[in-house]
């Protein structure tokens, strides 16, 4: 049962009137609810974005890596709308994927409807890495690259001062070059269908230090009120035409692996008997006439 949403009312009012507007846009195309997955890896932010945007303390937030070993899903109700937040725990361990979490994240969605994936990094890494692409690699294995069309990629602490005189909107632009090229390759998306095309990246600032304008909204340095910015991009993903993601049992097994290259099996066989068996047939059979004839023969 989803509890009433309460934390809106801590906003700002005027974050209040443009998260009800939002929520106004799903209610027109009748639509009763909305499920938000978030993943990345471990200590990006991905628990106190959850919380920024229910406006309250739903799930645990910790400076170190003491995370809730399992997902969680949050679920707040309003007026007859329930949004639905899974929060997982970081894919990484020790430098990679780590299955058995992996594992978990997919048991625990069984039967759900992914109708946005958030995928959160930080804004002030310098670099992208070989990490970055396993696990871009593992949600799409996981879940199908058709995921990417529901993708959103959140980048936090977005209140910083770049480095070697760029502009914010240089840097940032640079940043999520960096990271969509990594989901690219990760995702197995060919250069022309480039998920740079359609996965909107957005600015986050956690922070409870994070600078407010005159209507009290969390700004950042470019001056956008990030939350409604936020959720309102997670509104247009989520109502886009691309489907929802469906996860069943189907998509968990992945391709069936005893299915796989079942069609060569015949070709072969084939290449196993004239190659290898009519070799040796005919190997024993010089084999047989240059021995010497017995005695008794
Ligand atoms: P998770 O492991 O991805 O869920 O990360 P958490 O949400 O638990 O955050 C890890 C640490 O980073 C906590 O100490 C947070 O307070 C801090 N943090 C998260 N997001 C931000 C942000 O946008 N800015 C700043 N300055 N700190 C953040
Ligand atoms: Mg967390």
């Amino acid at each position: 049962m989803a509890r009433e949403w309460s934390g809106i009312q801590n906003f700002p009012l005027a974050t209040q009137t443009k998260l009800l507007e939002l929520l106004g846009e799903f209610k027109n195309k009748e639509r009763q609810s909305l499920t938000v997955l978030v993943m990345g890896k471990g200590g990006v932010g991905k628990s106190s974005t959850v919380n920024c945007i229910l406006g309250e303390r739903a799930v645990a937030v910790s400076a170190f890596q003491s995370d809730v070993p399992r997902p969680v899903m949050v679920s707040r109700e309003r007026s007859g709308f329930t949004l639905n937040i899974i929060d997982t725990p970081g894919i990484v361990e020790g430098g990679y994927v780590n299955d058995q979490a992996l594992q978990l994240i997919k048991r625990f969605l069984l039967n759900k409807t992914i109708d946005v994936l958030l995928y959160v990094d930080r804004l002030d890494s310098y670099r992208v890495d070989n990490l970055d692409m396993q696990i871009v690699k593992a949600i799409t294995e996981s879940f199908g690259k058709e995921i990417w069309h529901k993708g959103v990629v959140v980048l936090t602490h977005a209140q910083l001062t770049p480095p070697d005189c760029l502009s914010y909107e240089e840097f940032s632009a640079r940043r999520s070059e960096a990271l969509l090229k990594v989901l690219d390759s990760g995702s197995r998306f060919k250069r022309r269908e480039s998920l740079a095309h359609y996965v909107p990246v957005v600015l986050v600032e956690n922070s409870s230090r994070c600078n407010k304008n005159d209507n009290e909204e969390k700004i950042l340095p470019n001056g956008i009120a990030w939350i409604p910015n936020l959720v309102e991009t997670i509104t247009k993903v989520a109502t886009n035409e691309s489907k929802s993601i469906l996860v069943d049992q189907k998509l968990i097994d992945g391709p069936d692996a005893n299915a796989r290259g079942k069609a060569f099996i015949p070709l072969i066989l084939a290449f196993q008997y004239f190659f290898i068996v009519k070799g040796v047939q005919k190997w024993i059979k010089d084999d047989i006439a240059k021995e010497p004839k017995s005695s008794w023969e």
